[in-house]
Formats: structure tokens, C-alpha cells, sequence
């Protein structure tokens, strides 16, 4: 528990552990008034807990199969058979882009599909069965090997998983990913956006992510925000992941996306997250769980993103020099070395970590570890020489 004090009565107790969830609320209405007290409690908790460093995860794409059987209404990754954006990615397909990520010493392959699509689409099974498989899943893990096998280290995210599919991807995985998206059952209504998505509903997220929790795979999880939820729901989503972690010990990172309409969904003229709103709240997530890794991704944000250091945060998540973010196509990446230069203004050191962070590397496998060791530096994280 961190001994630093703070002028707010409240920042200390929340820091202090003393927390009612009114405390978080009232924390969060003092901010939008006088937001300076806990954008500084979240820079020097994150300092305490993280050092002057700011990580990122040099990665590629993978965007396997973006068919999916729920439809959430702001997602505009999932494709329709007839659509070019719809990608199928053969095995070949695969190996030849690992190539060109290992040639430009991409550290991470980030493996994303829709949620069960053979479920939904007879093609898609019809499109495993011809690549030798009967699941996503068991596609995934042999994407993953091959993966491995091209020097990059798999990061898998592909909505909810059966607890054998978790144990079967943790062999080649050194981490999966699964966003919670919200906490929040009223989202699942009619006319909210997960009412046509049962894979997010909030006690199927919980239960994979527990599983993911029991099979000792380092998890990363977040928050969607701006979809419709309240504050209330906000720092409910943020609780249920503390508690899940402090049940588990394995979220490694949570990511926090601010919402922007996509024009090909229901949600088109929904306002985009608020972000001075947004930048509270991630300010109030460091400080009501200090230790975590808290990651904003950067190309959202494209104008304002280095001053998200001062929401307290410690991690840009993957950026990829070679291939699109599929999940938010009209956002590209920056250019590392700008954020490496961003940060440095700020007064921080921009490293590149494996899709595993240190603390979390002794729950991954041991041959998956010594495969790290290889270009690992001695804090377990990449070796500036191989990721600059
Ligand atoms: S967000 Fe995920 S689960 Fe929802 S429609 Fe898109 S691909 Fe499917």
C-alpha cells in the first residue's frame, strides 16, 4: 500500500484502502471541478509503482477470421461473407505475414477473431474443416505455433473461451486477452449495445475471465468507455476486475478505450467518449488500483495521447508498424519513435515489453520463457538493441 498523502481527504482513503464505492463517485464529481488533485495523486502513484517507464508491445495484426455470431452495435470489426473488409487468413497467409513482423522485429503476433463464427456462418466451419480444424480455437493454437516458430510471441483474443481451450492456447501463448467491455447488465437490454451479443454478457466475461484466472494464464482485460454506461457502472466494471484479479492474481493489464462512433453501426451518431471525462476516470482507475498496468491505446487519441501520462497511465498497448488496427480502421498507429520522443518530453523512457509483462512472466511456461530469453533484456523486458 502506497504511504503517499495527498490535500483530498478522499484520495487518501481511497489510496489507503478505506473505500466505499461513494468515495470513488465522490472522487470522480470533485474531479470534473477541480481535476489537477487527482491527475497529480495518479502521476506519482503510477511513479511509485511503475518507475519513470512507459511500455509498449511491438506487434502484429493477425486478423484470423472477423466473422462473429453476436453483433455488439459499435463494433465495426465484425464482417458480413459478402464484405471485403472479410478476412479468413489462410495458414500460408499467415506464415507469409509472420515473416515480414519477424523482419521488422515485431515482438508480439496479436491472433483476433469474432466471437465463435463457425457457430453462426456454415462457411466459416466449412473454411476450418479445409484448414484441418473443427474449432477457432484449435485453429488458433496452431497459428499460434507457427508463431512461436517465426520468433514472435502469441497474444490471443478471441472471445470467450472453454477452460480447455485456455489450457490448450496457454502451451503457445504467453498471455490472452478478453475485454469485459462493462460490468454493466443494463447494457444488455433491448436497444443497448450488447443486446445482440450474449457472449457479453457480464457473468459469461466474469466466468472466462475467472477460468482464464484458473488456469494461471496472464490476462488482459478492459473497459469500453462511452458506450452508455454510468460512472456508477464505470467504477462497478473496475471493481469487478480488481476483485477478480485479487481472487486470481492474473489480469496483467487493463486496457481503458475510449469510444468512437463507427459509421457502419447502429451506433454511428452516438458523441464519442468525453474526453476530459475519460481522462478522469483513468486517472481514478491508478488510483483505485495503483499496482496494475493501465493501458491506453494511442491512436485513439491521436492529437492529445501524451498527456494521458498525467492520468497516471504506464503502457500504450501494441503498435504495430506494419499492419492496421482492424478493430479501429480510421485510427493508425503513431510512430514509435514519436511516442518514444513524447515520452521522453514527459520525462519517462518509452521500452518495448513482451504481450507478457515481467511480473507476470513466472506464470508463463518454461519453454515459452526461454524462447524470451533470447531477445529479453534483464528486466524481462525487450532488449532495446533488437525492438529500436
Ligand atoms: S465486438 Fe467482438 S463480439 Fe462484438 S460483434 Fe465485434 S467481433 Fe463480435
Amino acid at each position: 500500500m502506497s504511504n503517499l498523502v495527498f490535500d483530498s481527504e478522499i484520495l487518501n482513503r481511497i489510496v489507503q484502502g478505506r473505500t466505499y464505492k461513494t468515495d470513488y463517485l465522490q472522487a470522480y464529481y470533485d474531479a470534473l471541478q477541480n481535476p489537477a488533485d487527482i491527475f497529480a495523486a495518479a502521476t506519482k502513484l503510477r511513479d511509485e509503482y511503475k518507475g519513470n517507464t512507459i511500455t509498449f508491445s511491438k506487434k502484429v495484426f493477425l486478423n484470423v477470421i472477423n466473422l462473429c455470431r453476436d453483433t455488439c452495435s459499435y463494433c465495426t470489426y465484425k464482417a458480413q461473407l459478402t464484405q471485403s473488409k472479410l478476412s479468413m487468413m489462410s495458414t500460408d497467409t499467415a506464415k507469409q505475414i509472420i515473416r515480414l513482423a519477424k523482419r521488422y522485429r515485431c515482438v508480439e503476433a496479436l491472433l483476433v477473431t469474432g466471437e465463435r463464427p463457425e457457430e453462426a456462418y456454415p462457411e466459416a466451419k466449412e473454411w476450418l474443416r479445409g484448414e484441418g480444424y473443427s474449432s477457432t480455437p484449435e485453429y488458433l493454437a496452431h497459428i499460434s505455433e507457427i508463431c512461436l516458430k517465426g520468433g514472435l510471441f502469441p497474444h490471443t483474443n478471441a472471445g470467450n473461451l472453454e477452460r480447455d481451450e485456455i489450457r490448450m492456447l496457454s502451451d503457445t501463448n504467453v498471455s490472452v486477452g478478453l475485454m469485459l467491455e462493462s460490468s454493466s447488465e443494463r447494457l444488455t437490454g433491448s436497444g443497448m449495445p450488447h443486446h445482440l451479443a450474449p457472449s457479453k454478457r457480464p457473468k459469461e466475461r466474469i466466468r472466462v475471465l475467472e477460468d482464464m484466472g484458473r488456469e494461471k494464464i496472464p490476462t488482459t482485460t478492459g473497459v469500453l468507455v462511452g458506450i452508455g454506461e454510468s460512472i456508477e457502472e464505470y467504477i462497478d466494471s473496475i471493481i469487478t476486475i480488481r476483485d477478480i484479479h485479487r481472487r486470481y492474481g492474473h489480469i496483467q493489464e487493463i486496457i481503458l478505450q475510449n469510444f468512437h462512433p463507427k459509421n457502419d453501426t447502429a451506433m454511428r451518431n452516438n458523441a464519442a467518449a468525453d474526453m476530459t471525462q475519460f481522462m478522469i476516470l483513468v486517472a481514478l482507475t491508478r488510483i483505485m488500483i495503483p499496482a496494475m498496468n493501465i493501458q491506453i491505446p494511442p491512436n485513439l487519441s491521436p492529437d492529445i495521447y501524451p498527456s494521458y501520462i498525467n492520468s497516471g497511465i504506464n503502457d500504450w498497448g501494441g503498435i504495430s508498424p506494419l499492419t492496421q488496427d482492424y478493430v479501429n480502421p480510421e485510427f493508425s498507429w503513431p510512430h514509435i519513435q514519436d511516442v518514444s520522443q513524447r515520452c521522453s518530453d514527459f520525462g519517462y523512457n518509452l521500452k518495448c515489453r513482451f504481450p507478457v509483462y515481467p511480473e507476470f512472466a513466472q506464470m508463463v511456461s518454461p519453454h515459452l520463457k526461454e524462447r524470451m530469453s533470447t531477445i529479453a533484456d534483464s528486466e524481462m523486458l525487450v532488449e532495446a538493441s533488437y525492438w529500436r
